[in-house]
């Protein structure tokens, strides 16, 4: 049996990111990838501006005036334009264009005003209150980094520099379906012996949290033509294909057959509960392939540790493993040695901001209802066996991840 380490290297060591890019607009660009630094076109400021409401002037003749006569007004989107004879000022609000003939801001707080003259109760610094073109970044400069995950400042920031597109990673696309004759769709009749097809419903909510194309094949009738013409019809449309159920040891069924024949899908048992049987490989040099097992909650689980990670692998993301912390844990667990469990657990952090876990109960792989009870993992190392309760454990939130 492999550990749940050694299979993630495996699969990450398989996995090349996906180089190939597409020009998109500013909206579509949220959550994508950077390809190439991005250089700032303007200057920020772009122009000399005022830091306050106040008056604008020359420091210079405050030798000879705390008294200034108001020549016009300066405000964002409508400039002074004319000159500023000697002892004159212009009203100014944040942001609007310093006029050139001044250098100094002084805050409407610190001036009496008595018509059409203000008098300086306290005289700024020179140069106090004006922000200069290129201070915060200059044109040219590196504005957002390749390989940056392009988040809702950064597209503010590209906007602020009039940019309207970004050349960005393609989105990989996810083909997946589901196997087994006893497997039925929404609205069609159940006979003694069918369950609803539940799998392709928790692939769809992880993978819409991964900014991936999704393409929902199905369910597959276990006829080998159909079976194959299933794998040829995704491994031709898409980066990663993933298929669940079938993959069982002793399964003679068309799946694995078929699998067998592209002689590049390895059957693994990994130490590893829920999910013990992964099926991993290529269907061709660009398609990379999952099976996971069927039970609902083993999917769920085997998607996260093993086919997450490597779909962020191809999307250009660094890191790939799931955050671990630990928490005290308020119930006795049931365990036997020998595989690394993930049991289903509610996380709290209590008054004292220490984090406390406790399970959801019954931790069966088909019990789907543990996954949408719980809000994380509670990861067990492989030789662990029974817990009381009190006892510390690793937790993994489900934030962002179903
Ligand atoms: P398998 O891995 O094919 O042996 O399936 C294991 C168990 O998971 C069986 O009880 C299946 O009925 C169930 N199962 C397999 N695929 C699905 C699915 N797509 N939705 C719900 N249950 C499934
Ligand atoms: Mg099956």
């Amino acid at each position: 049996m492999l550990s749940v380490e050694q299979a993630r290297d495996a699969i990450l060591q398989t996995v090349r990111p996906l180089t190939a890019t597409e020009r998109v607009g500013l909206r579509q660009s949220l959550g994508r990838i950077l390809v190439t630094d991005v250089l700032a076109r303007l200057d920020v400021p772009a122009y000399r501006n005022s830091a306050m409401d106040g008056y604008a002037f020359r420091h210079v003749d405050t030798d000879l005036y705390q008294r200034f006569q108001v020549a016009g007004i300066s405000l964002a989107g409508h400039p002074f334009h004319g000159d500023l004879d000697v002892g004159q000022c212009v009203r100014i609000m944040t942001g609007a264009l310093v006029p050139v003939d001044a250098d100094t801001v002084v805050m409407q707080e610190h001036v009496t005003r008595e018509g059409d003259s203000i008098t300086l109760q306290r005289t700024p610094k020179p140069g106090a209150n004006v922000r200069h073109p290129g201070e915060d970044l200059r044109g040219g400069e590196t504005l957002l980094p390749a390989s940056r995950k392009l988040n809702a400042a950064d597209l503010g920031l590209l906007a602020s520099q009039g940019i309207s597109e970004a050349d960005v990673l393609r989105r990989p696309r996810i083909a997946f379906f589901s196997t087994g004759d006893e497997l039925k769709g929404i609205g069609e009749t159940l006979q003694p012996g069918d369950v609803y097809d539940s799998n392709r419903y928790t692939l769809f909510g992880m993978l819409s949290k991964l900014d991936v194309d999704i393409l929902d094949m199905g369910v597959i009738p276990d006829q080998p033509q159909a079976v194959e013409h299933a794998f040829a019809q995704a491994s031709r449309l898409a980066d990663v294909v993933i298929t669940s159920g079938g993959v069982s040891v002793g399964d003679a069924d068309y799946v694995t057959d078929t699998l067998r024949k592209t002689g590049s899908v390895d059957f693994w048992k990994i130490a590893v509960k829920p999910g013990k049987p992964l099926a991993f490989g290529k269907l061709n040099e660009d398609c990379l392939f999952f099976g996971l097992p069927g039970n609902p909650v083993s999917v769920m689980a085997t998607f996260l540790l093993f086919a997450r990670p490597a779909i962020l692998k191809l999307r250009g993301r660094k890191r790939h493993t799931l955050p671990e912390y630990l928490a005290i844990c308020d119930t006795p667990i049931y365990k036997s040695p020998g595989r690394k469990d993930y049991q289903r657990g509610v996380y709290r952090i209590d008054e004292q901001g220490q984090w406390r876990v406790s399970t959801t109960g019954g931790q069966g792989s088909h019990i789907l209802r543990s996954m949408s009870a719980a809000n994380c993992f509670i990861a067990l190392p492989l030789l662990s066996g029974n817990l009381e309760a009190g006892a510390r454990v690793s937790v993994i939130p489900f934030t962002d991840l179903l």
